[in-house]
């Protein structure tokens, strides 16, 4: 029997996930390695979170058609995260390939209205509203660009794995995953899904709510102690501090300034910005 390819023998262009297990623990696992999910990785990995992508497909194809034009604002994102050129590099369509779009009852029946297709490089069909311009790529290159800059961040993206079930407690999620291969079992745990529920859900106990707000209280060593968990820190390029002014009176202010100043922030490896100096009048 003769062989049909699903493209009818046409070259398309195919992206192959890695096939590396996935990590035992992480605090981003992001589900689905698409053109959402890898942007979904690389914006907390830019800010020093650790983050690892699951897909249970082991590619991505053109086959299964997907995004052709990208937004200025799209565009914008890219140029944030140092992407752009990488993906303007990035071969595209041929001029020829976008013939306009129809509207039809079905692919044998009657055409409802004409959609002329928009040019992607036509001024007054841009947006006002943004410095970007619209970009025409395929969305296999945006996930190859993607997947080549995880990579060289070191975060894990693993293809063929599944997942098939979530279990939460009040920090943390388990995340049940199924290699499609062999059929093993992982569990993959994640720090607590803050987009799902709201980072302040009903119920957390005044402990867990300072924490989510990045407070800490106690002597000096618990803070430096705890501020020296914050995983953004050692990426962070300025530590700025602030102290509750509303219920110390005006000794106990000046002393927890002084205390953030003296030990807190030099236990930490800061220095002052600059020197202090009262601002003069009419400043
Ligand atoms: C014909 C067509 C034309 C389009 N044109 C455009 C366009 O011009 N511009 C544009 O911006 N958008 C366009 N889109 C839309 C665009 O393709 C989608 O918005 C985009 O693919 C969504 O990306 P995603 O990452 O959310 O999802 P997907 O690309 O669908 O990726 C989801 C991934 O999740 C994986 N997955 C799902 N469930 C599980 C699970 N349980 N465990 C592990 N992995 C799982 C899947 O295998 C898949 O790889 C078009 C779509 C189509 C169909």
């Amino acid at each position: 029997m003769t062989e049909l390819s699903a493209t009818g023998g046409r070259d398309v262009h195919t992206v192959r996930f890695p096939a590396a297990t996935p990590p035992a623990t992480v605090d981003v696992l992001v589900v689905g390695a698409g053109p959402v999910g890898l942007a979904a990785a690389v914006e907390p990995t830019a800010r020093g979170v650790r983050a690892a992508v699951v897909d249970r497909a082991r590619t991505a194809t053109l086959v299964r058609a997907g995004a052709m034009g990208h937004t200025p604002r799209a565009v914008e994102h890219l140029r944030r995260w140092g992407l752009l050129q990488r993906v303007r590099d990035a071969w595209t369509y041929p001029p020829q390939w976008h013939r306009g779009t129809r509207l039809v009852t079905s692919l044998a029946g009657h055409e409802l209205v004409p959609v002329p297709a928009p040019s992607f490089t036509d001024r007054a069909t841009a947006t006002r509203h943004s410095s970007g311009e619209a970009l025409r790529r395929p969305q296999t290159v945006f996930q190859r660009v993607f997947l080549d800059h995880l990579r060289e961040q070191g975060v894990s993206v693993s293809g063929g794995w599944e997942l098939t079930e979530l279990r939460e407690d009040e920090r943390e999620v388990d995340a049940e995953v199924v290699d499609v291969g062999s059929g093993e079992p992982r569990t993959i745990r994640a720090a607590l899904r803050m987009a799902e529920h709201g980072a302040f859900p009903e119920g957390l106990g005044a402990d867990e709510e300072l924490r989510r707000f990045h407070s800490f209280y106690g002597h000096p060593d618990e803070i430096v102690a705890a501020l020296g968990q914050e995983k953004v820190l050692p990426v962070a390029t300025d530590l700025i501090t602030q102290f509750n002014p509303a219920v110390p009176d005006h000794d106990a202010a000046v002393r927890a300034l002084e205390l953030i100043a003296t030990e807190v922030a030099p236990a930490l490896g800061r220095q002052p910005a600059h020197r202090a100096e009262p601002a003069s009048a009419g400043a």
